[in-house]
């Protein structure tokens, strides 16, 4: 469990070890941190409680949701450095109250200008890498787009300067944090590749070993990096001295002569330069929109597939007439919906979709052409085939495609009173991402190159994943903005590699189709069909719904202990607030508002 209520630095016993938080200096009570909060004044929903008194904390000094989304992404950028921060990227969509208007950054990672097809191929032997030998090494560093995101989002929407959003993170990476079970748990899973590296063994693994729960954990050289980039600009990154570091660690990883543990594979440098690192440019694409009953939905467009699959699947369970009061049918049909959609996904979403074939996939007419496979009383043998583009019937192409999993990243949903809404996953992709802390800067590098198929999947058809140069790799992070007669309704997302498409859908099932309260519709258990033979689930959801599913046809593989971590804010008839964060699932989250209802 998480320690709350929490102003950064409370031990689990509760004492007060630190000062509190210089957030909160002059700035009034600390806000009620928990799964749940309602009330009004503006919310913050993100995974870690010190990362939401922060973003409260703007709100509550007249910030707006920007300011506030980006002073609690700093903030995780330290409480959780192995899911997200500055050597990471992700999708930023921001509802634009006064425009009525959704808005997209794609600060995703991209490659280096000389990548090749064969980047993951091993010219020794010409076999793609293990996957782990790929992910701890230079080549599946991407150029970071975290920071240009955060700058870009405070510039043309925010009302406070970055350098000033930075510093409640600055004395959060200071003062230090108190390790939870949840840290302390994804350093004993990184234990071997972070003992290869002196920079991240002297950050995570202090005598060799993972720090205790309740230890302060402190990580001066990143509130250092913050106070450089506060004073020096986001240039310090991409062209500056931090950017030397990156590279240099990318051409020589930081390999110590005397590792902690035993690491099967070479540690192989990557070639991203310093000019790939200048040369990084933000993109600003629509939004994917598409309606399901009376809801506009918006989220993002590639090189993330998350709008995209989730649009295609909401289509799809249009198509059948779903209710509350057929619970069995509705998961038979989001879990077909959803096979559906990741075959169609691999086969056709990469960084380089042409528009039209996105507003064909998140079209009503292609949700007709695939689901009209579906039976309603026999669940389709997987992996089932992608549609074929060119054929208007229900005559699907030829079968291929991967699947992916994944647990890492980390989302935060942030709205103030003037109605504007942030919704934010970003990542270093794996937890951990790729092992590497920048030596003196106190941040992990992505490991992001690893979301490109080394190979093709979908042959004799093209695969649109493969790496290619300056390319930016396939995502499926689904930050998700709905409309309800085009007013706010819901903004959620989750973390979770492939299957946030699956838990973002699931939402949405339970809550808008099967009548569920925001809270409990993240609470309920998980499922994840992602067009392979077995459908992933966490034990309460096959526990529950396995026997009924099961006589459909439905093939369970091995229960996950869990799927996710969302977050999520509804929009009350009357400007309130539901915040909603997850009430067991990595640790727990935390949700609050400024003004709690009474
Ligand atoms: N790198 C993944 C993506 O962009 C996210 C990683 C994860 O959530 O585990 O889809």
């Amino acid at each position: 469990m998480r320690i709350r209520p929490v102003l950064g630095v409370l031990t689990l016993s509760g004492a007060l070890l630190v000062a509190p938080s210089p957030a909160f200096a002059g700035g009034g009570p600390a806000p009620a941190l928990g799964p749940t909060a309602t009330g009004y004044g503006g919310a913050v929903s993100t995974v870690d409680p010190t990362a939401t008194a922060v973003g409260i904390d703007v709100l509550r000094r007249g910030g707006n949701a920007v300011d506030a989304a980006v002073a609690a992404a700093a903030t995780l950028g330290v409480t959780e450095p192995f899911s997200a921060g500055i050597g990471g990227g992700g999708f930023f969509v921001y509802y634009d109250a006064r425009k009525r208007s959704v808005q997209t950054i794609d600060g995703r990672e991209s490659g280096p200008a000389t990548m090749k097809e064969s980047h993951f191929i091993d010219p020794a032997d010409g076999l793609p890498y293990d996957f782990a030998e790929a992910r701890v090494s230079g080549l599946s560093v991407g150029t970071p787009g975290t920071l240009a995101t955060w700058e870009s989002a405070t510039k043309k929407w925010g009302t406070r300067s970055l350098a000033s959003l930075l510093q409640p993170a600055a004395k959060v990476a200071d003062r230090g944090f108190p390790v939870d079970a949840t840290f302390r748990q994804q350093i004993a899973d990184n234990a071997a590749p972070f003992g290869q590296f002196d920079s991240t063994k002297a950050l995570y693994l202090p005598g060799g070993q993972p720090p205790a729960v309740g230890s302060i954990q402190r990580n001066p050289d990143l509130a250092d990096t913050y106070r450089l980039i506060a004073r020096q600009g986001t240039g310090v990154l991409y062209r500056g001295a931090v950017a030397r570091d990156i590279v240099r660690t990318v051409q020589n990883p930081p390999v110590s002569s005397t590792p902690a543990g035993a690491w099967a594979y070479p540690i192989r440098p990557g070639t991203l330069t310093l000019s790939d690192l200048a040369r990084y440019d933000l993109r600003h694409p629509a939004p994917t929109r598409s309606t399901f009953r009376d809801l506009t939905v918006y989220g993002m467009n590639t090189p993330s597939s998350g709008g995209i699959a989730v649009s295609e699947a909401l289509n799809i369970l249009e198509t059948a007439g779903l209710s509350k009061s057929d619970v069995t049918k509705a998961l038979h049909y989001y879990l077909e919906a959803t096979a559906l959609s990741f075959a169609d996904r691999n086969r056709y979403v990469g960084a380089y979709t042409p528009q039209p074939v996105v507003k064909k996939l998140i079209s009503d007419e292609w949700a007709k052409q695939r689901a009209c496979q579906i039976n309603p009383a026999k669940a389709l043998t997987k992996p089932v085939p992608p549609g074929n583009l060119n054929d208007s019937g229900c005559t699907p192409a030829k079968a291929g495609g991967p699947t992916e999993q994944g647990q890492s990243t980390t989302n935060l949903t942030v709205a103030d009173r003037w109605g504007n809404i942030v919704e934010y996953t970003f990542t270093i992709e794996q937890t951990g991402g790729n092992a590497m802390v920048v030596p003196g800067r106190g941040f992990l590098l992505n490991n992001e190159l690893t979301d490109f198929n080394f190979t093709n999947t979908q042959a004799p058809a093209a695969d649109p994943n493969l790496p290619g140069p300056n390319k930016r790799p396939r995502s499926s992070m689904s930050p998700t903005i709905v409309l309800k007669d085009g007013k706010p309704f819901l903004a959620l997302g989750s973390p979770g590699g492939a299957t946030i498409i699956t838990t973002v859908l699931q939402i949405l099932l339970n809550r808008v189709v099967l009548g569920q309260s925001l809270p409990q519709a993240m609470a309920a258990p998980r499922a994840s069909q992602r067009n392979s033979a077995g459908i992933q689930a966490e034990p309460a959801f096959r526990t529950t719904y396995g026997p009924s599913l099961t006589a459909l046809g439905h093939t369970f593989a091995a229960d996950v202990p869990e799927l996710g971590a969302a977050t999520a804010i509804e929009f009350t008839k009357h400007g309130g607030f539901i915040a909603s964060a997850e009430p067991a699932r990595r640790g727990s989250g935390a949700a609050a508002v400024v003004h709690p209802a009474r």
